[in-house]
C-alpha cells in the first residue's frame, strides 16, 4: 500500500485496487486530468488541496519524507501520476524532499515563475497540474538539477 509509513497510515482496505483513493487517482492511467477547482476541493485534503491548486508551500522539515531513504516510487498524491524514483532522492539540506531527475519526460511540467520578486521554475504534476515545488540548477550530478517538492503532494509506493 501506498501509505505503510509513519503514524498516520490509515489504510483504507476497502478497495483492493492499490493506491486507489478517489475517481481519478490512478498509478498507471497517463490520461490528463481536467476537473473543476470545486471537484478538486472535494477530492483532496485542504493541505493538498492548499499545495496542489492554490500553489502553497509547507513549512520546511515538516515532511515525513524529508529524511526517508525508503526504495520506490513517489507518485502525484493528487493524481497517482509516478514523479520521482527513489534513487534519485538527495539530502539537499533545503527542508523539503530533494530530486536530481525525474522518473520520465512528460510526468513534470515547466512553467517560469517569477513570483515573490525571484525568477523559479515551477514544476507541476504532468497529468493533474498540481503545483509540487520549483526546480532549481544547484543540483548534483549527473543531471545538475534539484527538484524541490513539497511533501504534501507526494505518495509513495514501496518497492
Ligand atoms: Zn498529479
Amino acid at each position: 500500500m501506498v501509505l505503510s509509513h509513519g503514524c498516520n497510515s490509515q489504510t483504507p482496505r476497502k478497495n483492493m485496487e492499490q493506491g486507489k483513493k478517489h475517481t481519478y487517482y490512478s498509478t498507471t492511467d497517463t490520461g490528463k486530468i481536467n476537473i473543476t477547482e470545486e471537484e478538486w476541493k472535494k477530492v483532496l485534503s485542504p493541505e493538498q488541496y492548499y499545495i496542489a491548486r492554490q500553489k502553497g508551500t509547507e513549512r520546511p522539515w515538516t515532511s515525513r519524507f524529508e529524511s526517508f531513504h525508503e526504495i520506490g516510487t513517489y507518485h502525484c498524491a493528487a493524481c497517482g501520476n509516478p514523479l520521482f524514483q527513489s534513487d534519485t532522492k538527495f539530502e539537499s539540506g533545503c527542508g523539503w524532499p530533494s530530486f536530481y531527475k525525474t522518473i520520465s519526460k512528460g510526468s513534470i511540467i515547466y512553467t517560469p515563475d517569477n513570483s515573490h520578486g525571484m525568477q523559479r521554475t515551477e514544476v507541476q504534476c504532468g497529468r493533474c497540474k498540481a503545483h509540487l515545488g520549483h526546480v532549481f540548477e544547484d543540483g548534483p550530478p549527473p543531471t545538475g538539477l534539484r527538484y524541490c517538492i513539497n511533501g504534501v503532494i507526494l505518495d509513495f509506493e514501496k518497492k
